[in-house]
């Protein structure tokens, strides 16, 4: 059996991974905090390490954990915009889970698009309350809207594929288009103005970062609404909630917020916060937020185990690493990986 610990662990993770860890041969202990500089000792004595989306990997973490034995870090996320690749090179493979369930996340995307616009949170408080009134209930349809798809990966093309099925205008930006495919790829300028809804499924990166600013929310319609369930960094939140003052955007659907590492996935209902940004944007009638729970269904927490410890079951049978990821996946044509199994 080999060790290994999991930083930032909840119940419902322990659920799924429990099930499974005997098949391949695997110990788990489970740390609740979260993985950074300050905790990554207290992976001494294990082989590998399993963190998640808001663990913070930077160079100090990446050092420790490989002064503790660690030579492998197993991502239980698709995103992993949160590592120090660079600082990993040569000592730590990193790994992750390129796709669990693409559907899980187009769904929750569409989920907030539907409450928010037919604001069905809002009557079902109403109705426990015996309050039948509809004034200040009202919703536009989705037919015939043109929604604004950044990013055609897995989960852009899901959701595209549920707007087609309500009849909505598709249009798209992708720096990478799809070749010989029937999507109506546009400039990000030319979504942004032709849009009534715009929703992000692209990653994180140095090109991405507050790809929603004022300058790209100026040019796009007024009572737009924007949904996003990919990394909240895309967006510049002030500039969203400047533009939610001035009612240009019309509605934001927010699973995921840029300062979100200290508040997500804690109960914090007894805390006072501290982030204006986010509890003025929490208290507007026409921002709905969630706590990045997109991936949250059982079929994604499933295949997130399956995945996790096949990743880690590869490495511990001198396997090709199927799923690592290094700094040099972007540039490299030539990968080490063809050759050696692995990236270095
Ligand atoms: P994917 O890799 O299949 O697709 C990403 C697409 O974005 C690719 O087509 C890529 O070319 C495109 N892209 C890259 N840079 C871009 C840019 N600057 N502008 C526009 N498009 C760009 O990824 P996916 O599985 O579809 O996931 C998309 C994102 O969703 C992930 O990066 C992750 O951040 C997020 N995500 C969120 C949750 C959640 O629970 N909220 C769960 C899983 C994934």
């Amino acid at each position: 059996m080999n060790k290994v610990c999991f930083f930032d662990t909840k119940p419902y993770d322990k659920i799924f991974f429990d099930q499974m860890k005997n098949q391949f041969g695997l110990e788990i202990e489970y740390f609740e905090t979260k993985l950074g500089s300050k905790t990554a000792f207290m992976a001494k004595g294990f082989e590998a390490v399993v963190a998640f989306v808001n663990d913070i990997i930077d160079k100090e973490t990446i050092d420790t954990l490989y002064d503790c034995g660690v030579r492998i870090l197993a991502m239980r996320s698709a995103g992993y915009n949160n590592i120090d690749f660079k600082a990993a090179y040569g000592k730590i493979h990193v790994v992750r889970v390129p796709a669990y369930s693409p559907y899980a996340v187009a769904e929750h995307a569409i989920a907030l698009l539907l409450t928010l616009n037919r604001k069905i949170h809002r009557a079902y408080s109403r109705t426990r309350e015996f309050n039948f009134s509809l004034n200040g209930l009202m919703g536009f349809d989705l037919y015939g809207k043109t929604v604004g798809v950044v990013g055609t990966g897995k989960i852009g093309r899901v959701f595209m594929d549920i707007c087609k099925g309500f009849g909505m205008n598709i249009l798209a930006y992708d720096p990478f288009p799809i070749e010989d495919s029937d999507i109506q790829y546009v400039s990000l300028e030319e979504l942004c103005k032709e849009s009534d809804i715009i929703s992000l499924h692209c990653p994180l990166t140095k090109d991405s970062f507050h790809m929603i600013n004022k300058k790209t929310i100026k040019l796009m319609k007024k009572g737009v609404y924007i949904i996003n369930t990919s990394r909240g960094a895309l967006i510049n939140t002030e500039d969203l909630l400047n533009a939610i003052k001035d009612e240009k955007i019309g509605g934001a659907c927010l699973d995921v917020y840029e300062e979100e590492t200290e508040l997500f996935y804690e109960d914090m209902s007894y805390a006072i916060i501290q982030d204006d940004v986010l509890s003025r944007l929490i208290s507007m009638p026409n921002v709905l937020v969630t706590s990045h729970q997109a991936f949250f269904t059982e079929e994604a927490l499933h295949n997130i185990a399956e995945t996790t410890l096949s990743n880690l079951r590869e490495y511990f049978d001198d396997k090709v690493l199927t799923n690592e990821i290094c700094y040099q996946c972007t540039k490299s044509e030539n990968c080490p990986k063809d050759k050696n199994k692995r990236c270095f």
